[in-house]
């Protein structure tokens, strides 16, 4: 009786230790390269033709490198397919946004999701084959075999279930979540990490999601859509204010690709736990 007692017991502690040491990673914060206050990912999804016309000029005037989550069933992909190619060669990252970005159909304001690419009537094995095919395909067009995610519409689940599960293992970082404000260095998972969505807003609301980031030590993680053009929008000078502003403060802020940021996250957490 004592013996299974002792067993119970034993295993309890461990387990404990195992949870207390998790809790040890999740909290030791992040310390940036350079001493950096901020790193700083500034991603463009859906494969848009103003991203390669107005957003590839901006960010290549002050040599930061951006990350181009593509919807590559878009025909922007198929019509300027070399471009694409040429941006993944400049150092640009090409991210894995699912070949038909389905989504959920039943959330509220999801009344333009069409039938055939609503993710409620997807199932889990049909989405983790979709995005495994994506991987694949952007294998094709840049050589890389490492990858990052962004979620269509931030949608965790395929009819219903939970897919990201089934995925994580394929990708070295996930943008999973959306909100306005950076999330807590002390919350991020480079597997599950938060973005800002904006949508019209001023050259001093974009800069000032950059300082909210640097006060709090943490990832600003921007997520545009069009950038003067196009849907969603943020207008062109805005966009390219963010980036002078970005520029003029390098000591501040550490812009690279998100794959970078979730390489240099992933690595900080080993360091961490010792390994
Ligand atoms: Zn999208």
């Amino acid at each position: 009786m004592n013996k299974i007692k002792n067993m119970i017991l034993s295993f309890g502690v461990t387990w404990l230790g195992v949870i207390f040491a998790g809790q040890v990673v999740a909290n030791e914060p992040v310390k940036w390269p350079n001493g950096a206050k901020a790193a700083i990912s500034l991603a463009y999804d859906d494969a848009l033709d103003s991203q390669l016309d107005n957003a590839i000029p901006a960010l290549n005037k002050y040599g930061f490198k951006g990350s181009f989550y593509v919807k590559l069933a878009s025909p922007v992909i198929k019509q300027r397919f070399d471009e694409w190619r040429a941006i993944a060669q400049q150092g640009h990252e090409l991210g894995n946004h699912s070949l038909f970005h389905p989504c959920s159909a039943s959330l509220p304001g999801r009344e333009w999701v069409t039938e055939d690419a609503d993710l409620d009537n997807y199932s889990v094995a049909k989405m983790v084959a979709e995005v495994e095919l994506a991987n694949t395909f952007l294998h094709a067009i840049d050589g890389q075999t490492q990858r990052t995610f962004t979620t269509p519409c931030g949608d965790l689940k395929a009819g219903g279930k939970d897919y990201i599960g089934q995925i994580k293992s394929e990708f070295v970082g996930i943008k999973s979540m959306f909100g306005s404000e950076p999330q807590p260095v002390n919350e991020l998972n480079v597997k599950q990490t938060r973005v800002w969505a904006p949508t019209g807003n001023s050259a001093q609301e974009l800069i000032d999601f950059a300082k909210q980031a640097a006060k709090m030590g943490t990832l600003g993680s921007y997520t545009f859509h069009g950038v003067g053009g196009d849907y969603l929008a943020v207008s062109a000078e805005a966009h390219n204010q963010l980036l002078a502003y970005l520029a003029a403060h390098k000591d501040q802020y550490w812009v690279d690709s998100f794959i970078n940021i979730s390489r240099y996250m992933a690595q900080q957490q080993h360091k961490a736990q010792g390994e």
